[in-house]
This record gives structure tokens, sequence and C-alpha cells, in this order.
């Protein structure tokens, strides 16, 4: 049985007093739910505040970004042992925020995980089609290529310390969620690409939905047997909703 973990991705939102509100919420509403881990990503002027508040309380931090390289003349760059050092556990690669704005190609993702996994922080891979490729039909194959640059590289073995959240492009912040059934076949997909290569990391592998998640749809995305749990944008920065969502996946 796979424990369910539900990531708060705050993207560019917050500023320290805010955040203090907003960490003080989680604490106060979240702490005490045993069954499920939560992770916090904010970001990287925070992490320090995150690790001040966050610390002893079951809540973990983390970051949305990393740099490819670990040290080194890397300008606005920021490495994984600089995240190690105010106490991240995790952290996502490639959002597809991101991949379009900052044009992130699967190479570079495919580095950014592995960096992260040699620093001992857990990769949140981000993978899913845009609309387009979803009503062409060949959300699969795309899926399945950006999860193939990292498992050509390195082996599926990679992935018994990573998390997987399948966010699909056309979900994120629009408010429409894909519905339980097309999040779970692409789960389904996911996990069996995976056991391709190798059934015991398969089986661990946590695999995350993320794409408008709110507290009307989060139950029955949860109860999907290939969905692990979130990846929440908008509704992790209101802690009632986020709260909602977590005790859904609880
Ligand atoms: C995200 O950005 O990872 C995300 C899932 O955002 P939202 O929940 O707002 O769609």
């Amino acid at each position: 049985m796979r424990r369910k973990l539900i990531v708060a991705n705050w993207k560019m939102h917050g500023n320290l007093a805010s955040n203090k509100q907003l960490l003080a919420a989680y604490i106060e509403k979240l702490s005490q739910l045993k069954n499920i881990d939560v992770v916090v990503c904010v970001p990287y002027p925070y992490l320090a505040q995150a690790q001040s508040m966050l610390q002893n309380t079951g809540i973990a931090w983390g970051a949305q970004n990393l740099s490819k390289d670990a040290v080194g003349a890397f300008t606005g760059e920021v490495s994984a042992s600089m995240l190690k050092d105010f106490g991240a556990t995790h952290v996502i690669i490639g959002h597809s925020e991101r991949a379009t704005a900052y044009c992130e190609s699967d190479e570079n993702i495919a580095t950014k995980f592995i960096q992260a996994q040699q620093h001992g922080l857990t990769p949140i891979l981000c993978v899913g089609e845009t609309l387009i490729e979803r009503e062409a039909g060949v959300m699969q194959m795309v899926v399945g290529k950006q999860l193939d640059t990292i498992i050509n590289r390195y082996g599926a073995a990679v992935f018994a310390n990573a998390v997987v959240a399948y966010e699909p492009i056309w979900a994120i912040g629009t408010g429409l969620a894909a519905s339980s059934e097309q999040a779970q076949s692409m789960h389904k997909f996911i996990r069996g690409k995976v056991a391709a290569q190798d059934i015991t990391t398969s089986t661990s592998l946590k695999i995350l939905y993320g794409g408008s998640v709110k507290p009307k749809n989060a139950v029955q995305l949860f109860a999907m047997q290939d969905i692990d749990g979130g990846l929440i944008g908008k509704c992790s920065l209101n802690a009632q909703e986020f709260e909602l969502i977590c005790r859904a996946a609880a």
C-alpha cells in the first residue's frame, strides 16, 4: 500500500508575512493527519522561513526548481546542495510553466533529476501533454517520451527515489481538471512504463496527479488505484481548501 503524498506548489506567490500565516495554518490543520505525507514547495527565498517554521512538525518542505550543475559560474542559479542546506527534502523538476517559459528541454530536466538525487533530494518529475496533443490522441506517446529521456539515460531503478507528477498542461491553473478516469489511465500507463523495466520500483513509485485539484474533485481522483496523491497549485494557497484536499487523501 503506497502512502499518499500531497505536495503544495506555491509558485511565485507569498511574502514573509503571508507565508507566516499560511504555514501556521498548515501546522494547525495538517500536523495531526498521520497517514499522509505533506511537502510544501516554496520560492527559494522562503526556504529558511519554511525550515524554521516546519521543522519537527511532520510537514516537509522543498523547492520548485534547481540548477542542473553542482557548483560554478552560473549566475542566478541555485544548486541542490544549497537546497539541502535549508533542509529541503523534495524538488519539483520540469514543471510545464518552466519548460515553456524557460525552454527547459527533456535532456536538461533529466540532468536536474539526477542532480537532485545525487544530493539526497527527492525529485518530483512533472510530465504531461498539451491539449492539442490530447486531442490528437498522442498523450501517451508524449508522456512516454518524457519518461524515456530519464529511463534511457539512467535506467528505471532511479524512480525508486523519485515521485512522478502527471500534470496535463491543459488542466494546470485552468479550473478544468482531468477526469479521474483520464488521470487513472495515464497513471497506469506511467506505472506500466516503469514496470516494463523494473517491477519492484514501479510498485512503490508514487504518481501524483496535478492540474486544478480542488476539494470537490480530490476524493474521486485520490480513490483511483494508481493515483497516490496530488501536486496542488492554486488551492495550496488557501489553508482551508488545502486541508480539505489533504483530508481527501488521508
Ligand atoms: C501546478 O502548478 O502544479 C498545479 C497543479 O496548479 P493548479 O493546482 O493551480 O492547477
